[in-house]
């Protein structure tokens, strides 16, 4: 999710617009217009389109809703929501930890499909308002709108609740599964089994509605079911990896050999004698007797080959004030998060002001390499 759009702030929670949102706005708009147009070609082609487009905002507005009250109950429970992105497929709610009990796991799934049912209810009320009779074809264009909307929120909070994890459905089957078996990796790991059999439900129902003249819509359900499938899988390895590494902290798989340079040293110099000799991955610079900052083979990928001679290490070299360090102490499933988050290899590894080595992913790779070996 990170070519998106920041649209600002909701609630403290960064709000953004992936690309592929763009497509299906318009796939949106361009649905409804021609369902207007079918149903009402009396109303004119201006108040078809505007119509169609304030429709598909408004629907946009209730998905952010939906997300949003993920994202508040989780906060209710002490659980921060970094950022919400409304995506091709619908919004996502990135919150930061894995809730730490069931009931929680619980509300934080449901709310989502309650506040769309919710929604959903509202706007059929408000057309019925305006004098909307159920089962007819709403005869003017706002109407139109508050029907359209009030169904496709119920659909929203119908698709939602299919059992499928990581879908809110299969998020509830989950918090469920772990109060009853009291045991949160089994429970996610059933979970996301019964999300990878409905995702390739979806996508055989899909191929076979595509064959049997769906066209675009069954291409667009076997999509889903695909996407559904990736994510399924996605979480599953999410939770050996975390159960791997369960009670193993940041000191188990660190570095700590670091090698202390001189940030005046060249580039030139340094991957001569210091990077290609010694084999070693972590190397500190200092500056005035301090520890200044961190350089990688990466940093030094990123420069030209020619401009060697003449930049320093202190040029190249990641700043520490500028990364996120992690303690000793830290369990490693949060320092592979924080690299997650801000998109680094390696993290040093500070006690106070003191730098005790680095952590790369590639340790933990090692690490969880050497204990499957082992068979443990
Ligand atoms: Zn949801």
């Amino acid at each position: 999710m990170r070519s998106s759009i920041r649209l600002g702030r909701l609630f403290g929670i960064e709000i953004g617009l992936h690309y592929s949102w763009f497509l299906i706005a318009l796939l949106i708009m361009m649905s409804l217009a021609s369902q207007f147009q079918r149903s009402n070609p009396g109303w004119g082609t201006s108040v078809i389109w505007a119509l169609s487009a304030l429709t598909a905002i408004l629907f946009f507005v209730t998905l952010l809703a939906h997300e949003l009250s993920h994202a508040l109950v989780a906060r209710a429970h002490g659980l921060a929501t970094r950022a919400i992105t409304l995506f091709a497929l619908g919004g996502m709610a990135q919150i930061e930890k894995e809730p730490e009990d069931a009931k929680t796991e619980f509300l934080v799934g449901i709310v989502g499909p309650f506040s769309s049912a919710v929604m959903g209810l509202a706007s059929l009320a408000i057309a019925w308002g305006l004098g909307w009779r159920i089962g007819s074809t709403p005869m003017t264009p706002w109407r139109a709108m508050f029907v359209w909307l009030g169904y496709i929120n119920l659909s929203l909070a119908a698709f939602n609740m299919i059992p499928g994890y990581p879908l809110d459905g299969g998020r509830i089957l989950r918090s469920i599964l772990w109060l009853s078996e009291r045991d949160q990796v089994r429970a996610t790991r059933n979970a996301a089994t019964v999300g990878k059999i409905i995702a390739l439900l979806f996508i055989a129902v899909g191929i076979f509605q595509f064959f049997a003249g769906a066209g675009f819509g069954g291409l667009w359900i076997a999509f889903i079911g695909w996407f559904l499938l990736q994510a399924a899988t996605a979480s599953a390895s999410m939770v050996t990896l975390s159960s791997g590494l369960r009670g193993v902290r940041v000191s188990d798989v660190m570095t700590s050999d670091c090698q202390m340079l001189n940030g005046n040293m060249n580039v030139e110099q340094f991957v001569e004698h210091y990077l290609l000799r010694s084999g070693r991955r972590c190397f500190v610079v200092e500056q005035n007797g301090e520890v200044a900052g961190l350089v990688t083979p990466h940093e030094i990928k990123a420069l030209e080959r020619q401009r060697w001679p003449y930049t320093t290490l202190a040029d190249i070299m990641r700043p520490l004030d500028q990364l996120h360090t992690v303690a000793p102490t830290t369990p490693v499933m949060e320092a592979l998060e924080t690299m997650g988050r801000d998109d680094v290899n390696q993290l040093p590894v500070v006690t106070g002001s003191h730098l005790d080595g680095i952590i790369t992913r590639a340790n933990v790779l090692q690490f969880l390499q050497t204990r499957a070996e082992l068979g443990r």
